[in-house]
C-alpha cells in the first residue's frame, strides 16, 4: 500500500493506495475513534462490498446505513435522515461515519460528520475512480440545493481516505471514463510528463492494469493534494483544477444532466479550453491533437454540441468565478501547466463556441 499526505495547515491527512485487503483494515481500524461506527453506503456498492468492510471492523457498535442510489439523494433530507438515525443510535461526539461509495455518498456523509454535533471522526473509502482521484482529496463536502449543485456544503476533511483499485472492477465503463476525464485534466494542468504516460498507458489503465492505475491513481491524488496544501479554500491555485469545468458546467446545464455527464462536459470543455489556449499561441496545434486523442481514446466527447454560442456565455457568466461581468477561464500556458485569467480575446472565444 501506497501513501499519499494531504499536507494541511491545522489538519494533514494520509490516503492509502493499493489493493492489500489487510493493510486497508488496518488503516481503517487505526483511524476509528469511539465504539460508535456508521457505515453510510448505498443500494449498488452496499450489497457488493459492505459486509466484507464489516468483517474488517473488530468489537465496534456498527450502524449500517443505506442511501438510495443516485444524485437525488445529495440532499439536506438526508442530511437530516441520517442525523436522526445517529441520534437514535445514541451516537454522540466520540463516534466515527465511514463513507463507502462514490462521490455523492462522499459528499453526503463528509458534510453530515462536519456538522453532526459540530464535526465528528470521518473516514472515506471511495469506490469510483472519480471519486478515488478527486471528490474523496480535498475536502470539499455538501449537498444540493433545488437552486444548484454543492450551494450547501463545508470543507471538512476525512481522517483518512482508503482507496483500493479493486473496487473499480465492477464500475461501468461510463463510469471509468468519467474518472479518466479528471485524471487526463491533473496531466494537463501540472504535469506534461504523466500526460506523455497516460498516452502510452491508457488501454491498460481501462483494463485495470494493477501497475498502469495505481500509478495513475496515485500521481492524480498526489497533484490534487499538492495543489489543495497550497490553496485549501479555493483562494488562488485551487481555481485550475476547474479546468475545463466552466464550459462543461454550461454545456451540462444547457443539454439537461440526464444527456450529457459531468465528465462529458468536462472533457469538451478542455478541448475548448486548450484551442482558446492554442488560438493565443501558448500551446501548439500539435498539442491540441494530442490531448483530443487521449480523450477519444478514454471514450469521452471532444467536440461542442450544437448549441447557441449566446446561450453558452450566458450561462457561463452565471458561473460563481465570474469577475467584474468577465467570465475567467482556466487556460494553458503549455502542456503541463494552466493559469486562470480574464485576459482573453472575447472574439477568439465566441468564434470557438459557433458564435461570429
Ligand atoms: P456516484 O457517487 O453517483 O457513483 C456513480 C455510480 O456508480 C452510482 O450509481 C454508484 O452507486 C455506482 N458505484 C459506486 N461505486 C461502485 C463500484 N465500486 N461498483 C459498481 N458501482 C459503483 O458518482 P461519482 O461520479 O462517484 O461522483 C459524483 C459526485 O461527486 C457528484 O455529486 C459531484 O458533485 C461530487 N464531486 C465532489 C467533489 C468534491 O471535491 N467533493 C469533486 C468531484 C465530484
Amino acid at each position: 500500500m501506497n501513501k499519499e499526505v494531504v499536507n494541511l495547515n491545522h489538519q494533514s491527512y494520509p490516503i492509502f493506495i493499493g489493493t492489500d485487503s489487510s493493510l486497508s483494515a488496518e488503516a481503517v481500524a487505526s483511524f476509528i475513534v469511539g465504539n460508535d461506527v456508521a457505515i453510510i453506503t448505498n443500494d449498488v456498492v452496499g450489497p457488493l462490498y459492505l459486509e466484507e468492510l464489516i468483517q474488517t471492523i473488530k468489537d465496534k457498535n456498527i450502524v449500517r446505513y443505506i442511501l438510495n442510489d443516485g444524485e437525488q439523494e445529495k440532499k439536506l433530507k438526508t442530511v437530516h435522515k441520517i442525523i436522526d438515525r445517529l441520534l437514535d443510535e445514541g451516537f454522540g461526539r466520540d463516534s466515527t461515519l465511514i463513507s463507502l461509495g462514490g462521490g455523492v455518498v462522499g459528499d453526503i456523509t463528509g458534510f453530515t460528520a462536519s456538522i453532526f454535533m459540530r464535526g465528528i471522526n470521518f473516514i472515506q473509502i471511495p469506490t469510483t475512480l472519480l471519486a478515488q482521484v478527486d471528490a474523496s482529496v480535498g475536502g470539499k463536502t455538501g449537498v444540493n440545493h433545488p437552486l444548484g449543485k454543492n450551494l450547501i456544503g463545508s470543507f471538512y476533511q476525512p481522517e483518512c481516505v482508503v482507496c483500493d483499485p479493486r473496487f473499480l472492477k465492477t464500475l461501468k465503463s461510463k463510469q471509468l471514463s468519467e474518472g479518466l476525464a479528471e485524471i487526463i485534466k491533473y496531466g494537463l494542468i501540472y504535469d506534461a510528463e504523466f500526460f506523455s504516460f497516460l498516452e502510452q498507458n491508457l488501454s491498460k489503465i481501462i483494463a485495470l492494469d494493477k501497475g498502469a492505475m495505481g500509478h495513475a491513481i496515485q500521481r492524480s491524488c498526489q497533484i490534487k493534494a499538492s495543489i489543495v496544501s497550497q490553496d485549501e479554500k479555493e483562494k488562488s491555485i485551487r481555481a485550475i483544477l476547474n479546468f475545463g469545468h466552466t464550459f462543461g458546467h454550461a454545456i451540462e446545464t444547457l443539454i439537461g444532466y440526464d444527456h450529457c455527464s459531468h465528465g462529458d462536459g468536462v472533457a469538451i470543455g478542455m478541448v475548448l479550453a486548450t484551442k482558446l489556449s492554442e488560438l493565443m499561441g501558448m500551446v501548439s496545434g500539435d498539442d491540441t491533437s494530442r490531448i483530443i486523442k487521449l480523450l477519444e481514446a478514454g471514450d469521452l466527447p471532444v467536440s461542442l454540441p450544437d448549441l447557441d454560442s449566446d446561450q453558452i456565455i450566458n450561462v457561463m457568466l452565471k458561473d460563481k468565478k465570474v469577475k467584474d461581468r468577465k467570465i475567467q477561464l482556466v487556460l494553458l500556458k503549455k502542456m503541463g501547466e494552466a493559469y486562470l485569467t480574464s485576459d482573453y480575446p472575447e472574439k477568439k472565444l465566441n468564434q470557438l463556441l459557433g458564435g461570429k
